[in-house]
């Protein structure tokens, strides 16, 4: 078992604070807010019990200058003081003379947010590439290390699994607590009938949790992008969808062996490119020449609904179609709905573009738990440890 932040006294230590504030910003502005609330409790805790808050993440790619604008955190610490209802300093800098300063001025509960982390990264990758002098420097600022950075957690970086190699104590923050435990409830205790619906671009992305859930589930929808490799490993027509022809050996073995349980579409609205065209609907499987499939047809929903009916235990991930395109989103939104709509069920979707989705229709609070962690909890899924996670001290 982990440490956790309720194990350790943090009244008048300095505390470092691992979150994932990588949320998406267009013009300066933060277009959802989500991440940044689910590590409020953490931060508040360590407030509440006098602990010096000093906040790190991460915030888009930096590769050169120009990215540095874009990805600035300071809008974010504006934000989190509004949420906080208190001020949260900012440090520009991520290493030197005046960030020390900063800390070494902070008095009890106060906060501190320290600039992108990525910064460092034209600094030869220092964060990315967990330099070790990165690492051991950012460990030098605090005496404890939470990590609560769970979108992160699947990356061996300077700022989470740095700092944790060289601090003497560390744990994890109750984000990542319960993204543990929520996941855990549905690949270990799940109740049956369970189910997973995967989608989204391609069958290579997400091959191992294909595999791994396919032990635990009674059923697998497939959809989106991925289908059509599975379809045509069953000898249908694909037209010009997407298609990965390195998986349709792997595609074959799973349906010889998984029959049963691997549920593919039946028919779809397809389109002669990849546009946001009129939605047009195939009579059966089989897409004809010159077009392609970009979302579920009308049966295929209906039977995918049909069987959603009965479920006890959900998981998500990836969207049926061309979220994207406004003509192609009809699939995963009747998904999201026939999930919500039922009572008793147990919910979860593994973050990125199905999450979205279900928080662009409002459905946010009516899932069990939406994850904060797209690639995480796809690694999680696929009973992969999580480095980040890992070498956080055991209690
Ligand atoms: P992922 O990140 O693997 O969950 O994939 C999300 C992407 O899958 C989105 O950008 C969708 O546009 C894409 N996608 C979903 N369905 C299809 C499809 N039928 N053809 C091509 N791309 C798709």
């Amino acid at each position: 078992m982990k440490k956790t932040i309720d194990d350790l006294n943090l009244k008048g230590k300095k505390i470092l604070v691992r979150v994932d504030f990588n949320v998406p910003i267009k013009n300066g502005i933060v277009q959802s807010d989500k991440r940044i609330k689910a590590s409020l409790p953490t931060i508040k805790k360590i407030i509440n019990d006098g602990g010096k808050v000093i906040i790190f993440s991460h915030l888009g790619r930096i590769i050169n200058k120009e990215d540095k604008i874009k990805n600035n955190l300071k809008p974010i610490s504006i934000l989190l003081s509004k949420f906080l209802n208190k001020k949260v300093k900012f440090s520009n800098e991520t290493r030197g003379n005046n960030l020390e300063k900063k800390i070494n001025n902070m008095k009890n509960s106060d906060v501190l947010m320290i600039q992108n982390t990525r910064y460092e990264d034209l600094n030869n990758k220092a964060e990315s590439e967990n330099n070790l002098e990165l690492g051991k420097y950012w460990a030098s600022l605090g005496e404890i290390f939470i990590n609560d950075a769970f979108g992160t957690a699947h990356r061996k970086h300077a700022s989470n699994f740095g700092i944790s190699s060289n601090i003497k104590i560390s744990a994890i923050g109750y984000l990542i607590q319960n993204e543990i435990k929520m996941l855990n409830k549905v690949l270990n205790f799940p109740k049956k009938p369970f189910i997973a619906i995967i989608g989204g671009a391609k069958v290579s992305d997400k091959i191992l949790v294909i595999q791994n859930l396919l032990k635990k589930v009674d059923k697998i929808l497939i959809g989106g992008g991925m289908a059509y490799t599975f379809l045509k490993a069953q000898g249908y027509q694909i037209g010009n969808s997407l298609v990965e022809e390195d998986y349709i050996e792997i595609a074959k073995k799973f349906l010889i062996k998984s029959k049963d349980k691997i549920i593919l579409p039946i028919d779809h609205a397809i389109s002669n490119k990849f546009f946001n065209n009129k939605r047009k609907i195939t009579k059966g499987i089989d897409i004809p020449k010159g077009y392609m499939g970009l979302d579920l047809g009308k049966k295929t929903i209906d039977l995918y609904q049909k069987i959603l009916q009965e479920v006890k235990t959900i998981i998500w991930n990836g969207p049926m179609g061309v979220t994207e395109f406004n003509n192609f989103k009809e699939g995963t939104i009747f998904i999201a709905k026939s999930i919500v709509n039922q009572n008793n069920v147990f919910s979860i979707i593994g973050g990125g573009d199905s999450a979205a989705a279900a928080i662009e229709l409002g459905f946010e609070d009516k899932f069990s738990h939406i994850s904060t962690g797209g690639g995480a909890s796809l690694q999680y899924i696929e009973g992969k440890i999580l480095p980040g996670i890992e070498i956080i001290q055991n209690k």
